[in-house]
């Protein structure tokens, strides 16, 4: 185990090694490592909150990779931002390995030293499944980086915790494709502060173009948004660095705007209690799943309850009180 000062000291001083150890450590199964690690993001928070969060989803394929690639460049290049990536994928039996598992997608971000780019665990980490990437979050902020992108895949529930922990969540579509058949679900259209269509070149740009007006009437029919921003809908290249800057004024207008009105201080609170109170129900479902008698104790239910011997409710009830006994 590294020393806790030396990491903490490292991380704060922006050296990578240490940042990577220390994300390393919040993702950890073991026991040991996530009482280290709750040490050392407790020593980081008072340095964390200084940056701007944005979560990105879209269906596999739509060009997150390449979007994170060319759009990370130019807030390093032109608005002198300093930008971390981190991805949330829950669904760890995806086939073809994690998100940003192929950095070489990302041949000039990954290795530019204002950049930190960190690939998804292949599996849960203790505790839940993006317990860890908020506590990434923290170290990257600690570590310096103004800009925390938290790319997820667009298919399931990791929209919305990606949304729970970040400022602005931003979904990228296709033109020429159906809602329907891109996957997307009104509910994370909803959702989401901006929306981009990217691929907006060669023979699609007029479609996306097209697209683009769509999108926008249908935002218009959506409930408003807490926020008090419309979200806004744009074009983009991934491919041909196109748009960017009109994809970040999205964003820095949106960050504006709800600094201003204060929601975006009022989010981070609430994000933070939300947190909280997750840990409190993973914490509880840890001691719970990780005692080895209440364990036995559920196996032996699930057959009485399967064969209708034992309502699931009461079965429910039988296990709390097994529980209740084990705390004494
Ligand atoms: P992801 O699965 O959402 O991360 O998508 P990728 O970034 O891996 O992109 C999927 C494919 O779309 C790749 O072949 C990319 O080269 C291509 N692609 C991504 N962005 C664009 C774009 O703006 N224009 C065009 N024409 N192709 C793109």
């Amino acid at each position: 185990m590294p020393n806790l000062k030396d990491l903490v000291n490292g991380i704060l001083s922006g050296n990578f090694t240490a940042l990577s150890k220390g994300i390393t450590l919040c993702e950890s199964k073991k026991l040991e490592d996530r009482k280290f690690a709750n040490e050392l993001v407790k020593a980081c928070l008072p340095h964390s909150g200084n940056s701007i969060r944005i979560g990105i989803t879209g269906v596999p394929g739509v060009g997150k990779s390449t979007f994170i690639e060319t759009f990370g460049m130019y807030l390093i290049e032109q608005q002198k931002r300093k930008v971390a990536v981190l991805a949330v994928d829950p669904s760890s039996q995806r086939s073809k390995g994690s998100i940003l598992g192929d950095k070489t997608r990302m041949n000039n971000l990954s290795v530019h030293p204002d950049a930190f780019i960190r690939p998804s665990p292949s599996s849960g980490s203790l505790g839940g499944v993006t317990h860890h990437s908020r506590e990434s979050i923290i170290l990257c902020e600690a570590a310096g980086f103004n800009t925390i992108i938290v790319e997820t895949v667009g298919v399931g529930q990791s929209e919305i915790e990606v949304k729970e922990m970040t400022d602005f969540f931003l979904l990228l579509m296709l033109a020429g494709a159906g809602d329907e058949l891109q996957g997307i679900k009104r509910g994370i259209m909803e959702m989401a502060d901006g929306m981009l269509i990217n691929k907006a070149d060669g023979e699609n740009l007029t479609a996306a173009k097209l697209a683009k007006r769509e999108y926008q009437n249908a935002l218009h029919l959506f409930p408003a948004a807490e926020s008090g921003s419309t979200p806004k809908v744009e074009i983009c290249s991934a491919l041909n660095a196109f748009n960017l800057e009109k994809a970040w004024n999205m964003i820095d207008d949106f960050i504006q705007l709800t600094t201003d009105n204060n929601y975006f201080e009022a989010q981070r609170k609430s994000q933070l209690n939300a947190w909280f109170k997750k840990s409190i129900q993973e914490r509880l479902n840890l001691a719970l799943f990780g005692n080895k008698r209440i364990n036995n104790f559920i196996n032996n239910l699930e057959t009485q309850v399967i064969q209708k011997q034992v309502s699931p409710t009461e079965a429910a009830n039988l296990v709390y009180e097994e529980f209740k006994k084990s705390l004494l």
